[in-house]
């Protein structure tokens, strides 16, 4: 019986933990505070930029940037320190770090062919971090435990091992691990209302997820926003449902 009220009061203590994501309001267990997570995400950038080629494509800078900017700007969130990266790099493939750190490669635009289809992916990618998918995974990891060493360090081996295993990121930052459907199916909802209230077409997406969804079942490995499985028609069902809320959205940027 004391266990058991033990356990209850365990229970408790983590449920106050409960936060909700942004736009779709579903609850979640995050044990890792915004601050921690944000300096996970600077180290871990910090590493990337080391060992990875950044390019210098004035062209692609400039769009990532500019569009990176108005996504941001959308999504409202002053704590954040965003960042957009192109890095050299024949994957088609973008991701994100927590706090707001978000790596473009090069190889991306071989199927984004103009700013509203990479507001598409960089509004999937802002919204992962918004909505915090990496403190949650970590979370949901290693509850309890982990999570309390964090609390504890700051910094160490086994921290960046953690980081490494939250963000999916291999030895040489080209594995990803995919995220789960849920949390791919969230950053698809919220980066579409991002990229709607940005002022790019929503409707867009459709298009752009298919092309996707055809080249990723060609690719040994398929890029971290179309890493639940390729053949997946649910996503594009899924949005054309969310779809007259997006153009809602869409229309009201306009005005
Ligand atoms: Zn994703």
């Amino acid at each position: 019986m004391i266990l058991r009220s033990l356990i209850l009061t365990a229970l408790i203590f983590v449920f106050t933990a409960c936060s909700h994501s942004p736009y779709t309001g579903r609850k979640q267990l995050i044990l890792v505070s915004p601050s921690q997570e944000m300096q996970m995400g600077l180290q871990a950038e910090r590493q990337i930029l080391t060992h990875q080629p950044i390019s210098h494509n004035p062209r692609l800078n400039a769009m990532v940037r500019n569009v990176g900017a108005r996504i941001a700007r959308a999504a409202n969130k002053p704590n954040y320190h965003w960042e957009f990266h192109v890095i050299n790099s024949n994957q088609v493939n973008a991701f994100c770090l927590p706090g707001g750190k978000i790596f473009v490669y090069t190889g991306l635009f071989k199927v984004v062919k103009n700013e509203n289809e990479l507001a598409i992916v960089l509004g999937h990618e802002v919204a992962h971090a918004i909505a915090r998918h990496g403190a949650e995974r970590v979370s949901m990891m290693e509850l309890g435990d982990i999570a309390k060493q964090v609390a504890q360090r700051a910094a160490g081996p086994k921290y960046q091992n953690m980081i490494n295993q939250a963000y999916g990121i291999g030895a040489n930052y080209g594995i990803f691990l995919p995220y789960s459907r849920k949390f791919e199916y969230e950053a698809d909802e919220i980066g579409l209302y991002l990229a709607a209230k940005a002022g790019y077409d929503p409707r867009v997406a459709i298009e752009f997820w298919n092309k996707m969804r055809q080249m990723s079942q060609s690719m040994r490995k398929p890029p971290e926003f179309a890493s639940t499985h390729p053949s997946d028609i649910h996503r594009i069902q899924r949005l054309q449902a969310i779809m007259p809320r997006a153009v809602a959205i869409y229309n009201q940027s306009r005005r």
